[in-house]
């Protein structure tokens, strides 16, 4: 708050300018005014004193008998009051007063200087008249001897009446002075002031934010252009935090559509920011941040690389695992410092590589499938052609059991490294844009595999029930890897259920989907297995002791892909020994007719 403001400190410097010469001015006027009318009756009243003084010698000799009546007339026609007094104090003749019953004078301030120096003048309060008179006395000689003291004295009411009545007009005209002076001054300062006052109110606006507040000052002096340098002023400050809050902006954009979550944390390692993605992934709430350390997104390893990071004032870099929900994820956590508004900070961007860590796990557990897949067979067919080149092959029935296993070994290393060429082939994106496709009508499709694949299932004296819709369905798709989707299903479905099974083969309409089935009722899968049946070389029988059945763990996945390449969905489900369903979803052509 202002202790005060500047009208109010110019109002009262200018009154102090104006008032207080103004006052001494009259003060000295008034006093000197009187010093000269005191001057003036003094003068007068010394020559009337001396002239007194010439004639009165003889009252003092003749005290007694002495005509008076001279000096009663010269008191009568002037208005003066004449006193005479004798050297020892006493009171020889007075105008105005009993002489006789006049106290001794000897001690009055005009009697002494007049005795001692030649003259003496006082103005005093007279006991006897009862009031302010002036005094003026002079010693009075007779051939050269000292008689006494002749004084003539006035009455100076008059002269403080008029002193008083000068003194309470000058008084009067200070005070009418003082008050217009104040009333102008009021008026002066305030059209002073009143530009400033409202510069005060916008810069107080732009200071709460209001950056469009413009002063308009039309003073033609220097505020006029104070004000215009500030309205240009505040026009800079608008375009540069327009500049800056663009720049936020775009970078808060980047920053919200960038794939990476990236953390601010303090110098106490507490969340002060974060971004969409980051917010998203790691549940960050308002409530969270500036309240929460970054452990509490599960890891005290961030923690500690955040605060070695801000220690050494140097960028770190961790691979993270960590759990969100149920999935693991696995992070490049980059870190690193930075000073702003003298607080340190430290950014942490979280860099999602869990699809590279799967890809690349997967990759290894391809490999080690792949070499486990082929390395069996190799080792059949490497022991049997041992044995072959030990013996002396004359046994024939034995040797060529020998080669039929040989050959059938091969048959499944030909049959693996196909389907792996298949998927390699179909995995490419040359080859995913050369796949041609074509309206497929389910039905006809459907039962052209049953033609097909019959013979297959008699073998195991198996036989087809069927459930298609009425309805014409029409998907699109490649022909070829469509039967070959159906033909490896059924393969399975023959494959892994007992003799004389029955395999369901169905189709129908779920709004604009195709819906198939595929049910038998072999020996299923366990749950625990179904989730990873899809993957490549997986077996739900991990002791891949059922080497009769055969199989290569790929033809599921194949499956997986085909459907998928057709924007289909495919889900498995199981009972152990019960038997198990596949059900593929494909999108219905919109324009053919139910
Ligand atoms: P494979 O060539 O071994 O059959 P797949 O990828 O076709 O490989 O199948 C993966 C695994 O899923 C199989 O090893 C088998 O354990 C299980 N499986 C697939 N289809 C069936 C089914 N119809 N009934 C029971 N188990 C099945």
């Amino acid at each position: 708050m202002l202790k005060s403001s500047i009208s109010r400190r110019l109002t009262i410097y200018s009154l102090v300018l104006i008032i207080l010469p103004l006052l001494i001015c009259s003060i000295y006027m008034v006093d000197y005014f009187y010093k000269i009318n005191i001057q003036d009756k003094t003068s007068s009243l010394e020559n009337q004193a001396k002239t007194v003084a010439a004639i009165s010698h003889i009252y003092f000799e003749k005290k007694d008998n002495a005509d008076m009546s001279l000096l009663q007339a010269i008191s009568s026609d002037t208005g003066l009051r004449i006193t005479l007094v004798n050297t020892s104090g006493e009171v020889v003749y007075d105008s105005s007063h009993d002489s006789e019953s006049m106290d001794n004078h000897e001690d009055r301030p005009e009697i002494q200087n007049a005795l001692h120096t030649g003259i003496g003048s006082s103005i005093r309060h007279s006991d006897t008249l009862q009031k302010n008179l002036l005094y003026v006395a002079v010693p009075v000689y007779d051939n050269g001897v000292l008689l006494g003291v002749s004084r003539t004295s006035l009455s100076i009411t008059p002269l403080e009446k008029s002193y008083d009545s000068m003194r309470n007009n000058i008084l009067f005209i200070f005070f009418a002075v003082t008050i217009i002076a104040i009333s102008i001054g009021m008026i002066l300062t305030r059209r002073f002031t009143n530009p400033i006052k409202q510069m005060t109110l916008d810069a107080q606006k732009i200071i709460n934010g209001d950056l469009s507040t413009r002063m308009r000052i039309n003073t033609a002096d220097e505020l006029e252009f104070l004000a215009a340098a500030i309205n240009k002023l505040t026009s800079r400050l608008l375009r540069k935090i327009n500049d800056s809050q663009a720049k936020a902006h775009t970078l808060s954009l980047i920053l919200d559509n960038m794939d990476n979550a990236v953390i601010l944390l303090n110098e106490n390692g507490l969340i002060t920011e974060a971004n969409k993605q980051a917010k998203d992934m790691f549940k960050i709430t308002p409530d969270i941040i500036k309240t929460y350390s970054i452990n509490f997104i599960g890891n005290t390893v961030i923690s500690d690389t955040a605060k070695t990071c801000a220690q050494e004032n140097k960028n770190k870099k961790i691979t993270l695992r960590i759990k969100l929900g149920a999935t693991e994820k696995t992070f490049i956590v980059f870190f690193a410092p930075f000073t702003s508004e003298t607080k340190q900070s430290i950014v942490c961007v979280f860099h999602d590589i869990s699809l590279m860590q799967e890809i690349t796990d997967r990759q290894n557990i391809f490999v080690a499938n792949a070499a486990h897949e082929l390395s069996t067979p190799l080792t059949s067919i490497k022991g049997f052609s041992e044995t072959l080149l030990d013996s002396d092959l004359t046994e024939a029935e034995t040797s060529r059991h020998f080669l039929k296993i040989i050959y059938e070994e091969s048959c499944r290393m030909q049959y693996l490294v196909k389907n792996l060429l298949q998927l390699a082939k179909l995995n490419s994106n040359d080859y995913k844009k050369q796949v041609a496709t074509t309206n497929i009508d389910c039905t006809d499709a459907l039962k052209k595999i049953i033609k097909t694949m019959t013979p297959f299932l008699e073998q195991k004296g198996q036989f087809f029930e069927t459930n298609f819709s009425s309805e014409n369905l029409v998907i699109k798709a490649n022909p070829d890897l469509f039967t070959q989707i159906f033909i490896n299903l059924i393969e399975n479905a023959v494959k892994y259920s007992p003799d004389k099974g029955k395999l369901l083969l169905a189709c129908s309409r779920d709004k604009d989907k195709a819906v198939f089935t595929i049910k038998d009722n072999g020996v299923g899968i366990a749950k625990t297995d179904i989730p990873f049946i899809f993957d490549r070389f997986y077996r739900s029988d991990k002791s891949r002791a059922r080497q009769d059945i055969g199989g290569s763990g790929i033809g599921l996945s194949l499956v997986k892909f085909l459907v998928e390449l057709f924007s289909g969905k495919i889900f498995a489900s199981s009972e152990l020994n019960k038997g198990t369903t596949f059900t593929i979803i494909f999108p219905l052509q919109r324009n053919i007719d139910s």
